[in-house]
């Protein structure tokens, strides 16, 4: 997998707004907030997406989903929210590197654009 720009915000290379972190994971405020609380969490190990993730990865990405949860609360998401993860071009994702969106604090609307 190719570097990324979140390669470089878990170096510490370039700044984040970062709201949480442990030794597998990393989550900090999206640059372009799509909601008033807009949080990406991603495994510091790098996977491109949800469709390359492979048996080895299930630790990291089951850690990641329980601690989803938590990163919420602390962002006073109180009234629900969406997690979403954008795979391929199709997909709409833009950054090669497997993230989790968080979106809260307003009304999410179905089906998605
Ligand atoms: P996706 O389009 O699903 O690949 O999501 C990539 C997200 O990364 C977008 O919502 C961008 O706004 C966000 N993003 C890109 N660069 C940065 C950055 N330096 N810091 C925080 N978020 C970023």
């Amino acid at each position: 997998m190719s570097e990324t720009i979140f390669s470089k915000i878990i170096r510490r290379e370039i700044p984040a707004d970062i709201v949480y972190e442990d030794d597998l994971i990393l989550a900090f405020r999206d640059i372009q907030p799509q909601a008033p609380i807009h949080i990406l969490v991603i495994p510091k190990q790098p996977i491109e997406s949800i469709s390359t993730v492979t048996p080895a990865d299930q630790a990291v990405l089951g850690h990641l989903m329980v601690k989803i949860q938590q990163i919420a609360a602390e962002a006073e998401l109180v009234n629900g929210y969406r997690v979403v993860t954008n795979i391929g071009a199709d997909g709409g994702q833009t950054v090669s590197h497997l993230h989790f969106h968080i979106l809260g604090q307003r009304q999410m609307a179905w089906p998605p654009g």
